[in-house]
């Protein structure tokens, strides 16, 4: 999906979320402080982690689309989940699982059940993930906004 109707404002307004611990050097494996976390940036789900390991120097990794499962929960148990608020509920059900389905790459059976719980308020994600979500329903006319919580 391209970014047409989304604001300019919008589309340059980045949305990140990042924690500090302590993990794996990932070239001596020693424990070193380390930074990580998630942006969307440009419209896009980005992930970063950086590591500063007193033998090895500075290293960073970063990927684009899915993170890695140990920082997402990471991410999500000291940032807290994001839910969708849609505040017109109901309303063109056809045009948000396209949305869910196109965002999240899911198959329809899939779709159909995050529309659910998007819908009863329970899909709860990272923040910079439910900004995408809410950014693409908003650029095809739906109301919908990222809430904490
Ligand atoms: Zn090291």
């Amino acid at each position: 999906m391209d970014l047409i109707g989304v604001t300019e404002r919008e589309r340059f307004a980045n949305v990140g979320e990042y924690v500090s611990f302590a993990a794996a050097c990932p070239v001596c494996r020693g424990e070193a402080p380390c930074s990580g976390g998630q942006a969307l940036t440009f419209g896009r789900l980005e992930w970063s982690i950086e590591a500063d390991c007193a033998v090895c120097g500075p290293s960073a990794i970063c990927g684009s689309g899915d993170m890695p499962a140990d920082l997402r929960e990471r991410l999500l148990g000291e940032r807290g989940p994001a839910r969708l608020e849609l505040p017109q509920q109901g309303a063109r059900t056809a045009v948000i699982m396209k949305v869910i389905r196109a965002t999240l790459n899911v198959e329809l059976n899939e779709a159909r059940k995050m529309l659910q719980a998007v819908q009863s308020g329970q899909h709860a994600a990272t923040l910079p993930e439910i900004e995408q979500l809410a950014r693409r329903l908003r650029a095809v006319g739906v109301e919908a906004r990222a809430v904490r919580g």
